[in-house]
């Protein structure tokens, strides 16, 4: 069966994304819907979901000391890149990057490598269907492979129950969550913000799209803010024949719908349909 997996990310955090990524759900039927937003996930915040089930995600294998067996040699502080160890050989578990140097290098085999928690994965119901979302531990590093699997739960899901659609609020920037975010999806949303840093976002990001070989097109979120930039940003995708599917002028409407956790195209339906809004969703069935 194919799926229609429906990536929704940005340059940066702050431009939209999530509240894009809400406005779609209800008008896309056989849904799945997850949020790789795994360092700062609030796609929960307007779903409201009932968890069903939480699942431990581990991530690295860190270091532990064995403090009966350490002779305080120091080689481990010594040897350790990421100053995860102390001169008083106590280890910040926080810093460890599971290279395995400390334990491969120690005399007396006190460090071992463990498998270290980094966060939970859940599954949730929510008015408009399955939900996958997760959270990193702050300060924990390997949020693409976090990313990785709420992807390859949300799937599973979709090829279980029949589903022809996954809704996914990517990971803003271009790192590595953002990468996972991407790689394999049917189509790539990119909402940018009508800034100089906007366009600047939007170029980075739209390489990597190019790179990873992704149908792309724009959403241009507050476009009448600047209509200076909006224009830059119009000529550069007019320019890298990308497609600008929607512009959304900056209206007090979205924020208060928001605010009183309503989904914005549900919340304001009228407007939704004045800016085009629903012949872009028919863009994406
Ligand atoms: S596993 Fe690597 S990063 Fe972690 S404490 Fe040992 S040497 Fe440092
Ligand atoms: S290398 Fe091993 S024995 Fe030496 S200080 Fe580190 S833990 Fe202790």
């Amino acid at each position: 069966m194919n799926i229609n997996e429906i990536v929704v990310i940005s340059g940066k955090g702050g431009t939209g994304k999530t509240t894009l990524t809400a406005s779609l759900i209800p008008y896309l039927e056989d849904l799945i819907i997850a949020d790789c937003d795994v360092d700062a996930p609030d796609l929960n915040i307007l779903l409201d979901p009932k968890i069903r089930s939480t699942h431990r995600f581990v991530g690295l294998k860190k270091a532990v000391i064995d403090k009966e067996k350490c002779i305080k040699c120091g080689l481990c502080e010594r040897h350790c890149k990421f100053s995860a160890i102390s001169k008083d050989i106590i280890l910040a578990q926080s810093k460890c990057e599971g290279c395995g140097v400390c334990e491969f290098v120690c005399p007396t085999d006190a460090i071992s490598m463990v498998d270290a928690v980094v966060g939970d994965l859940y599954e949730s119901d929510t008015a408009f269907g399955d939900f996958v979302h997760a959270k990193l531990i702050p300060g924990e590093e390997t949020s693409g492979k976090l990313v990785a699997e709420v992807r390859k739960k949300a799937k599973a899901l979709a090829l279980l129950n029949n589903k022809k659609n996954i809704v996914v609020d990517g990971s803003p920037g271009i790192a590595c969550n953002v990468i996972s975010s991407l790689t394999g999806a049917s189509q790539v949303i990119i909402v940018t913000e009508s800034t100089f840093s906007g366009l600047h976002d939007l170029k980075r990001v739209y390489e990597l799209t190019k790179k990873l070989n992704l149908k792309a097109q724009v959403v241009i979120n507050k476009f009448d803010l600047s209509p200076h930039h909006s224009e830059m940003i119009e000529k550069y995708c007019s320019e890298n024949n990308i497609v600008v599917g929607l512009k959304i002028p900056f209206t007090k409407k979205i924020v208060r719908s928001i605010v009183s956790k309503t989904i914005p195209s549900v919340g304001e339906k009228e407007f939704f349909e004045e800016i085009g809004f629903f012949k872009f969703i028919d863009s994406l069935k």
